[in-house]
């Protein structure tokens, strides 16, 4: 089929009825299918669940049972040690999630600001840079706080540093929150020269924080992953601008698995000190199950390769809908990561809205159309975030065939009305 564009209008509703005539088809199934939020499904879950067996709760004579050790056992700060790169000394073992990490942690800079800084609170205006779409989490705790948010657009490399290098000149850009790898929802991972080019930022702000919110750092789905280049190993003397956290949220459990910061000495010190009057510990019988479960870093990512091997089906499924129904017709793009949770699909400007409705209508919820930019409003309105985990895959085929469907008809009804 040629592009829509090039179509007559004759054509384009004849398109139209034999959609229209889909549609309905769909519709009349009765159809409850979600693929809005990033969960992993319960064959995932499941892939886990031996972690709960039994175990011996003591580390080194310590009874992790009981209160004690403030930012986590030993041999789990050594895991995430050496998940992320870093000395053990510069590791926080959080709590199950690591939303926690970053919403705490914006907060203490609202609060009490950076390394004897002015608190963030106290100033006229903050602004962060985000790159957009994003995950909209990062959006919800900026907005909660105030701190005004600026799109700045993703490339295929990672945010467009051109304009970042930019708007890091304003003092009151305080920081930026990234998903380097496998980024939400587009899986773009930052190329060796942005993170470069990020750890080598000099902002005007002195207390300018990265929240270098590293989720999806061993989510391969294909078996040639993408690498990212260790911040951490390039930041020179710039260590402190970057606060990294990750989670075994998409491993084990979500809600329920251990989450890790990674830091410069001064920002644990700083944050560990406000830790002490939030908590006594965390959970450390969780953190030992974990480490005791996956044993090191190579058991870790054997078990992730498993993840790998039920996403990957979803992932190809999706994409293969998307080639056959939209390839060619100049109404949608779409990127086809190598891991992570999301694809990333940009229908017709001034469409997106319309499918999530059409969507709806067959029985197919997607993420709330908008909710990958700040405040909710895409000024496109054309992202849409497929969440492809939880679905079985017969029902992700529906969905997709649905989405696909609505994408069409949106853009026809924009064209010819
Ligand atoms: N960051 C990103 C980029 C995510 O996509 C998600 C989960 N959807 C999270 C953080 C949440 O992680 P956690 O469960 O550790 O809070």
């Amino acid at each position: 089929m040629s592009e829509y564009r090039n179509m007559t209008k004759e054509e384009l509703l004849a398109e139209k009825e034999t959609l229209l005539k889909k549609f309905d088809e769909f519709k009349a199934m009765g159809l409850n299918l979600d693929m809005s939020r990033g969960k992993p499904s319960k064959e995932q879950l499941d892939l886990s669940m031996d972690m709960l067996k039994p175990i011996d709760y003591t580390e080194d004579g310590f009874d992790v049972r009981n209160y004690g050790l403030l930012d986590g056992i030993k041999s789990c700060k050594q895991l995430f040690a050496d998940l992320l790169g870093v000395e053990a000394k510069n590791i926080i073992i959080g709590p199950s999630a690591s939303l926690n990490l970053m919403y705490d942690y914006i907060c203490q800079c609202y609060c009490e600001g950076v390394l004897g800084s002015t608190p963030w609170c106290k100033l006229d205006e903050v602004k962060f840079l985000c790159p957009v779409p994003g995950y909209d989490r990062h959006f919800t705790i900026l907005e909660h706080f105030g701190i005004k948010m600026i799109n700045v657009p993703m490339t295929s490399e990672g945010p467009d540093m051109d304009v970042i290098e930019e708007l890091v000149k304003d003092e009151a850009v305080k920081g930026m929150f990234c998903v380097p790898k496998y980024s939400n929802p587009q899986g773009i991972t930052f190329s060796d020269d942005t993170v470069r080019r990020i750890a080598a930022l000099k902002p005007a702000a002195k207390d300018f924080r990265i929240v270098w919110d590293n989720a999806y750092c061993v989510h391969d789905i294909k078996d040639e992953g993408d690498t990212l280049l260790n911040i951490f190993d390039v930041l020179g003397d710039n260590e402190d601008m970057v606060i990294e956290v990750c989670s075994t949220s998409k491993m084990t459990f979500p809600g329920a698995g251990v989450s890790a910061l990674a830091a410069s000495d001064a920002n644990i010190a700083q944050i560990k000190k406000r830790l002490n009057c939030e908590t006594i510990s965390y959970d450390k019988m969780n953190q030992l199950r974990h480490v005791k479960f996956f044993g090191n870093v190579d058991g870790l990512l054997a078990h992730m390769k498993k993840h790998a091997a039920i996403m990957k089906p979803k992932f190809d499924m999706v994409i293969e809908h998307l080639e056959n129904e939209l390839g060619g017709l100049g109404i949608a793009e779409w990127l086809d990561p190598k891991g992570g949770y999301f694809i990333s699909l940009d229908v017709m400007n001034g469409t997106a809205k319309r499918v999530g409705e059409l969507c709806k209508e067959a029985g197919v919820t997607l993420t709330t159309v908008g909710a990958t930019y700040p405040y909710g409003d895409d000024p496109n309105n054309s992202n849409i975030r497929i969440a492809p985990s939880l679905p079985p895959v017969a029902e992700l085929d529906l969905a997709t065939q649905i989405l696909c469907t609505s994408v069409k008809l949106a853009a026809i009804e924009k064209l010819v009305g």
